[in-house]
This record gives C-alpha cells, structure tokens and sequence, in this order.
C-alpha cells in the first residue's frame, strides 16, 4: 500500500526541524531511520500531514564518551553501535544486544534513539537502556529536556516526548569499576522481535556489586525495570540465593499475555531463566551467549 499524502521537510539545523515541529503542530512525525515509521505509513497505522528528516542535520550522528557518560546521537546506527571500539570496551549490554537487533540491512539505518521514540514493547533497546539508568535528550524551542528512560517509555508506542520536541541524544552512565552486561533474547527466526528478552548489568569493583540494572522486553506494555532485584544485588552481591530471588521477582513484574510467540507462562518461564543465566553468567558458571549453548547440543547430537 502506499502511504497517504505528506509534506517532506529536510531541515539542515536543529532550530530548522523545531520550528518544522511547531509549524505542524503535533500533525508531522520525525524521520530517523525510517525503519518502524516508513512501514507504518505505508500500511497507513500512520498519516503525519508532513515528515521532517532529520538526516541531514550534522552533529547528530557522535558517539563518544565524554565527561562520565556514553553519548549517542540521534542518529547513531545500529550498526556504528556494533562497530563501536568504546561501545565493545566499555558497554558489553549494549554491545551484546545490538548484533541481535533485526537483520543486517536494518541495522544499517535504524537508531537507539528512533527505538525510544517509537516505543515498542518489542523493541530491545528499551530495555538494555532502563538496566543502564539511560536517559534521553529532548530539545524544543523552550529548551532541553533530560528525561530518564524509566519516564520516557509510557506504554506501547507512547513516550513522554512533546510533540514539539526533538530527541537528539540519549546517554548512559560510565562504569565506574568492571563492567558486565548481557541481553539474552528468545527470537522465532533470526530478525524476528523478541518472543522475550532480557538485559542484565553490572558494575562490580572486586567482587562487589556497585550498580545493577535488570530490564525486560515483550512481556509488558513497554519494557520492564527490576528494581527489587537490582537492590538485592548491589546489596548482597551475587550468590545463589540472591540469583534465585532476582529471577523471582523479574518473573513477578513480569506481565506476559499469551500471543503468537508463546503462552504466558511459556514467557515467565523465560524471564525466570534467562535472568538466572545471565546472573550465572556474571560468576563464570555459564558462557555470556547464551547461543553458544545450542551449538554445543547441536554438536553433541552429531
Ligand atoms: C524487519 C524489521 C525487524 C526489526 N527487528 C527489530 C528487533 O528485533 N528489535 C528491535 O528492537 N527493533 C527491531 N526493529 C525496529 C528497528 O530496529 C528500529 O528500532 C526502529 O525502526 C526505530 O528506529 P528508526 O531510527 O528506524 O526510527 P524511525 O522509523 O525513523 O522512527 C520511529 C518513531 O520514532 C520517532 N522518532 C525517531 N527519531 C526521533 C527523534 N530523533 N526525535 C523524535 N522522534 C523520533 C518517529 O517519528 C517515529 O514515530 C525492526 C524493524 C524492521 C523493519
């Protein structure tokens, strides 16, 4: 199908793509990477009277760390995220989920910060963003914004972005000791979204735990935190008992609905295992990728 007519606004500036939002007054949609939006006009769930692409504002595409914090501009890639030396050194959650983001061809295009906005249960980024204690940089004509991630995503496509704001960045915490971070993610096929997925972090000095942060995809309205449990690990650190409580109260948060992709149980199930993997994981008793596993029964069946 074909979208509905729009006007098409390529603003060069900043200031340009605000005063393109305030002119269409919460009737034009922003453009970063096209790769959620494009779809949905086509199949007309979306008929913005105009589109502003921001592609061709400079400046929006830094990734770099800078003053204790990761900075990500609006249109940093999936694919620069993958790339990244820092992001592979320094921020093993988001270097572990990135890869795991649809396909190639998407990943070359779609953003971090386009996810946030879009705001889908499914989308990954979400909750890897909530386990870092991200934040999201909003900008409009009365100023800038820095909106926790915990208060940006609201519910299934629902963020609390202004219509007359502009997302230009989203920054992550530094680690300040040993980090350790990883999402595991349950997928019918390679590209599919998740049937669920969960990102585990960790900020450790010796073997203690300093920060934690434990975030959930597909078995909410949005992306899920897990703060009981991320105080029960930077409180007691990481032992069997605490790794049985925080995949008991990740499960308890948990609120699945039975769909296509598996039952509700199916995916507390999941939840449950994948954040005890993780945490096992975290102590060397299993290996970080979890899909490493399945080759080994593969192998062993051959
Ligand atoms: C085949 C396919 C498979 C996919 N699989 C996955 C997957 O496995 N996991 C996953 O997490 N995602 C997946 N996605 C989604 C994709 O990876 C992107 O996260 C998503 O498309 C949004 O990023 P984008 O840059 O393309 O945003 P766009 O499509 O450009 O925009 C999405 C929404 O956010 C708004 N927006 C974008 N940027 C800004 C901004 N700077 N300021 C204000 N509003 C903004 C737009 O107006 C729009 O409403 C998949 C997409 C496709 C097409």
């Amino acid at each position: 199908m074909y979208p509905s007519r729009f006007h098409y606004e390529a603003p060069s500036s900043v200031d340009e793509a605000l005063q393109l939002l305030s002119v269409y007054q919460g009737e034009a949609k922003v453009l970063s990477g096209g790769m959620s939006l494009i779809p949905l006009m086509k199949l007309r769930f979306a008929s913005p009277s105009a589109i502003i692409d921001v592609n061709n504002i400079p400046g929006l595409d830094g990734l770099f760390e800078e003053s204790g914090q990761l900075r990500i501009g609006a249109l940093v890639r999936n694919r620069q995220l993958i790339r990244s030396d820092v992001v592979r050194s320094r921020y093993p959650l988001m270097a572990s989920v990135a890869p795991q983001i649809a396909d190639p061809l998407v990943r070359g295009r779609s953003t971090l910060v386009g996810s946030l906005c879009h705001c889908d249960p499914q989308g990954d980024w979400g909750a890897v963003m909530l386990a870092l204690d991200g934040e999201v940089i909003a900008v409009s004509a009365s100023g800038e914004r820095r909106i926790p991630v915990a208060d940006f995503l609201l519910g299934p496509f629902q963020t609390s972005l202004r219509p007359d704001e502009l997302a230009i960045e989203a920054t992550v915490p530094a680690p300040s000791g040993q980090p350790f971070g990883v999402y595991h993610k349950l997928e019918r096929k390679i590209g599919d979204f998740a049937t669920v997925g969960v990102a585990v972090f960790l900020d450790r000095s010796g073997s203690a735990v300093t920060r934690a942060g434990i975030g959930l995809t597909g078995v909410g309205a949005t992306n899920i935190s897990v703060p009981a449990a991320e105080e029960i690990l930077v409180r007691n650190g990481i032992d069997d008992h605490t790794i049985g409580e925080a995949a008991r109260l990740a499960a308890e948060v948990a609120k699945p609905q039975t769909d296509q992709r598996g039952s509700a149980d199916y995916k507390l199930h999941l939840v449950r295992t994948f954040v005890s993997r993780a945490l096992q994981a975290a102590i060397g008793r299993e290996p970080i990728d979890i899909r490493q596993r399945r080759f080994e029964n593969v192998a062993s069946l051959v």
